[in-house]
């Protein structure tokens, strides 16, 4: 603020200002040398500043050119004079740079030279203030060599793309990695926008300007995607994009680390097709040995029975014995069913895979089916001291595959007396408008969580094949037979708790 009217004691006192004070005031400044210099630059005064920076006593100085404060290539080259003359024309001279102390130690000084005229305007001399700021100009020469160095580290990496944005979102600075993943030049992206590196379609939707405002208001954003080559070809980035503020928290820009994991990604998607590959194999080698187990079993009572009859029709006709032939004629029968039943479930998973099941599709009532089927596999139950317990139901008339249908509810029976010998299996059939529910319920072993989608598969198993036998095929067939009808089915089940499968069909499928 300025006072509006004058001290009364500076106003009182105008001797206050004589030359003896203010040269005692001169004197006693420490911090800076202040000193007079003659039209030509001879020392004529010298404070006690003077002395702690350039380390001369008065007595050693005064009378003698300030030239010397100079180191001798900046004398020879004219500086000291320059600095007067400038200052004699403009008035004033100020600038930073290295002098003398008396020992020839350097410091950096920072000089202010004033013209002093007299009322004529004629030079008179001039007065000079030195401060030394030697050991700012270090910490401020360290920090810029540290901010060089770390500059030309972050220049020369090749592996990531290191750069930086101005505040609207231009690329500002470009390093060897960006050069290397992008193949841009940096004089060909100063200055561009980031959406020069995006695919048409991040473009459209402002995907950089999403990712920019991110950055902005949460202070880092990361994101990996698709980016764009100079050549056009893409590539799988990694990206960090971090905003810059300077001490007084302005925004200036932002810093972009960018990794291109195309080889990674790349070599995880080939490791998973090896892996998945591999696994089909070995489920496929798993299922051969399986299935030629299975086949075999009835194959071999097949023959075993018909070698039993060759033996007996080979001796002489009136020791034949009637009983006896039609029971090994029944039971090779038997397991020519068996065998054909077997053969046909593979046929049914290569129509899966060469195409869908054909349906062929009659109206009928599903109750009485269901009722058919249950009926029919009582005595398979009662091998597994199984009960199956059909609820009551009304009559649901719908149109389906009836021969599937029945495959698939004979699948989820069997599988309930197989895995569940000893317990009751209930069956029942629900109509929910225009779909129908029909289900299957044990109280079994159960299936853990981690099994249950992986049942409906092509040859998977929950259980091991020593075990239990079986093609691991049944509930697969069982799930296109579903599907195919336009339904679907699924389980539900805790370990130990039992399972209830669940088929869900319109009742109307539409083929
Ligand atoms: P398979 O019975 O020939 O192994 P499925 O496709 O019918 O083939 O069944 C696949 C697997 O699902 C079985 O190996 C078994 O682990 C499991 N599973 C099927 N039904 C049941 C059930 N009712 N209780 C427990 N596990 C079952």
């Amino acid at each position: 603020m300025i006072p509006s009217q004058s001290e009364p004691a500076f106003a009182a006192d105008p001797t206050l200002l004589s030359d003896t004070n203010f040269s005692l005031l001169v004197d006693s400044v420490r911090d800076y040398g202040i000193f007079m210099l003659s039209p030509v630059g001879v020392v004529l005064s010298w404070n006690k500043g003077a002395e702690n920076i350039l380390g001369y006593r008065p007595e050693e100085i005064v009378g003698h050119n300030f030239r010397c404060f100079y180191p001798a290539e900046d004398a020879a080259a004219g500086r000291p004079d320059n600095e007067l003359s400038t200052a004699a024309s403009t008035g004033r001279y100020e600038e930073e740079g290295w002098r003398l102390r008396k020992d020839g130690s350097r410091f950096r000084a920072h000089v202010v030279v004033t013209a002093l005229r007299d009322p004529d305007g004629k030079l008179r001399g001039f007065a000079k203030v030195t401060q030394d700021v030697t050991e700012r100009y270090r910490a401020e020469q360290a920090l810029r060599e540290s901010e060089e160095r770390f500059r030309v580290l972050v220049e020369q990496i090749t592996d990531y793309a290191i750069f930086m944005l101005d505040a609207q979102g231009r690329v500002s600075t470009w390093n060897r990695g960006a050069e290397r993943i992008k193949g841009y030049r940096a004089e060909e992206v100063l200055g561009k926008p980031l959406a020069l590196f995006y695919t048409p379609e991040d473009r459209a939707v402002d995907r950089t300007g999403t990712l920019i405002e991110h950055a902005r208001t949460a202070g880092v954003a990361h994101t990996t995607g698709w980016r764009v080559r100079k050549d056009g070809s893409r590539f799988w980035a990694d990206v960090t994009l971090t905003a810059l503020h300077d001490k007084s928290g302005r925004l200036y820009g932002y810093a972009k680390v960018v990794r291109d994991l195309t080889d990674r990604v790349e070599a995880e998607e080939q490791a998973k097709a090896y892996a998945a590959a591999k696994e089909a194999i070995e489920a496929r080698d798993e299922f051969l040995s399986i299935a030629s187990h299975e086949l075999r079993t009835p194959l071999a009572a097949a023959l075993l029975h018909l070698q039993g009859l060759n033996r007996q029709v080979a001796r002489p006709l009136e020791t034949w014995n009637a009983q006896r032939l039609a029971l090994g004629v029944k039971l090779a029968l038997d397991s020519g069913r068996h065998l054909s039943a077997l053969v046909e479930r593979l046929l049914d998973v290569s129509r899966i895979a060469t195409g869908r099941i054909q349906l062929e599709l009659s109206e009928f009532d599903l109750a009485a089916v269901t009722a058919e089927v249950v009926d029919h596999l009582r005595p398979f139950g009662e091998q597994f001291g199984c009960r199956l317990v059909m609820q009551p139901s009304a009559a649901v008339v719908g149109q389906w595959d009836r021969l599937r249908i029945e495959q698939a509810l004979t699948n989820l029976i069997t599988n309930a007396c197989k895995y569940a010998p000893g317990t009751d299996v209930e069956i029942v059939l629900a109509q929910e408008g225009e779909r129908v529910r029909l289900s299957v319920r044990d109280q079994g072993p159960g299936i853990e969580p981690e099994h249950a989608e992986r049942i409906f598969e092509r040859f998977e198993r929950a259980v091991s094949s020593s075990n239990y036998g079986g093609l691991g095929l049944g509930l697969y067939v069982t799930r296109q037979i579903a599907e195919v009808h336009g339904g679907s089915i699924r389980v539900e089940s805790e370990k130990g708790q039992g399972s209830l499968f669940i088929i869900e069909l319109p009742r109307h499928a539409a083929v």
